[in-house]
């Protein structure tokens, strides 16, 4: 302990009990898996973990398992093998490395992964609608398409009281109902309202601390690398919505975020610029896709992956446990739709956030087997750039597919993207 009463290890922390959850829950997967336990496929973009934890599913998150695949150098194998059994080389590689882990039994470098008993999907990615297709076809389960409705045009979203938006609502609650009823079931259990409002209750803390987190990034210098610490702690996010292990989590991370920020403890010592990064990290060479930025004192204090990946959590949308049921659907509603306009209507958050984050440039990352993340962000930096006078660097590469990664290439233009950065700070009036 310090003299403040706080642990002397704090710092680093997030990441060491991160890691240590994942471990944790991969073999408690691979127990499910073997015990045959009632398992949800859903998606990070509103995986409605809230109905699904009443039933007691486990939850397996395709978009996590595949990327770990990246992440533990093995995404060339899954792809190869989807690639021989007849999927594209174009279609996206989160897809294609879920369809080999299938055709593996669920054999994953972390463990084994538990069949589909049901799966759950919004709209938020058409891929999601084809993709729950392909588990419809293997394994004959329920699929449950959620359809949110999205903003209809930049900068006209409806809230609460609007006739459009309780319309909007009604649609989604009613969903909720289905779901509910689908959950009953496949289970043969009765939904219990007081369980929902015990989950809600964890997701509450959960979006609260987030919202937070993302916020204390505007500390210079920031305390937390958006890109790299930032995907370890989405995964907690995810996977652990709704439950006590992750609002425990999120209170120690908020505690040594507070700590690092209040001493001005950065991620990176040499912190020069402050970046902000758009799309999906390149998980095939991840270390040394951030290194080619941290190298030249580059520090990513925020990032729209944080955002749409977390299915809008990053708002820190509060349920009201007095209307449960009506609140989850006001929830749904508002979070899914931001992590939508996290992706399609980016312009006026960005132009918003640049100056609280202090950002000195922005990072477009689009990546080859994502259309729904990478085709708006040429038309996105092209709008910014005629609104803000803010440097901006384009680059493309692939989240799974090491085949299309040059990393020769990509040294290229962060290299020049660098240049013009310490040029302009150079020219700035005093
Ligand atoms: S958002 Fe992109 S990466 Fe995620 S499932 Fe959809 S297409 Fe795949």
């Amino acid at each position: 302990m310090t003299a403040n009463g706080q642990p002397a290890d704090i710092v680093g922390r997030g990441i060491r009990d991160g890691a240590a959850l994942f471990r944790r829950r991969f073999a408690d997967l691979t127990e499910a898996a073997e015990r045959g336990q009632p398992t949800a496929y859903v998606f990070v973009m509103g995986s409605l973990a809230e109905i699904l934890r009443c039933f007691d599913f486990e939850l397996v998150f395709p978009e996590i398992t595949s990327l770990q695949t990246a992440v533990r150098g093995v995404a060339h194998e899954y792809l190869d093998q989807a690639e021989d059994y007849g999927y594209s080389p174009d279609i996206c590689g989160y897809v294609k490395a879920d369809v080999a882990l299938q055709l593996r039994g669920g054999a994953h470098p972390m463990g084994r992964i538990p069949k589909p008993t049901l799966a759950v999907l919004t709209n938020a990615c058409n891929t999601y609608i084809k993709w729950s297709e392909i588990w419809e076809r293997l394994y004959r389960i329920p699929v449950f398409t959620l359809d949110v409705p999205g903003t209809r045009e930049a900068g006209r979203r409806t809230w609460p009281g609007d006739p459009d938006f309780e319309a909007d609502k009604r649609y989604v609650a009613s969903q909720i109902e289905e779901l509910i009823a689908l959950c009953e079931a496949v289970t043969g259990r009765r939904f219990d309202v007081d369980r929902l409002r015990e989950v809600m209750d964890h997701t509450n803390a959960l979006s609260r601390a987030w919202r937070r987190i993302i916020d204390l990034n505007k500390s210079v210098p920031a305390p937390f690398n958006a890109l790299t610490d930032g995907t370890v702690y989405l995964g907690v996010v995810n996977a652990f919505r709704g439950t006590p292990e992750g609002r425990a989590y999120f209170d120690d991370l908020v505690e040594e975020m507070e700590h690092k920020a209040a001493r001005g403890i950065g991620a990176q010592a040499d912190e020069a610029f402050r970046l902000m990064f758009l799309g999906i990290p390149c998980y095939p060479i991840f270390r040394r896709f951030n290194e080619l930025f941290t190298g030249r004192g580059g520090s990513f204090v925020n990032s729209t992956y944080l955002w749409f990946a977390a299915g809008g959590a990053n708002l820190g949308f509060q349920y009201d446990l007095d209307r449960p049921l009506d609140s989850l659907a006001e929830g749904v509603l508002i979070s899914v739709r931001d992590a939508m306009d996290s992706m399609f209507f980016q312009v006026q958050d960005l132009m918003d956030q640049a100056e609280p984050y202090g950002v000195d440039g922005i990072v477009f990352h689009a990546i080859k087997s994502c259309r729904t993340v990478s085709t708006g962000l040429a038309d996105t930096r092209r709008a910014l750039m005629a609104a803000r006078d803010i440097p901006t660097l384009f680059i493309e590469s692939d989240m799974m597919d090491r085949r299309v990664v040059s990393e020769a290439q990509l040294k290229n233009r962060i290299d020049a993207f660098f240049e013009n950065l310490a040029t302009r700070r150079k020219l700035a009036p005093a």
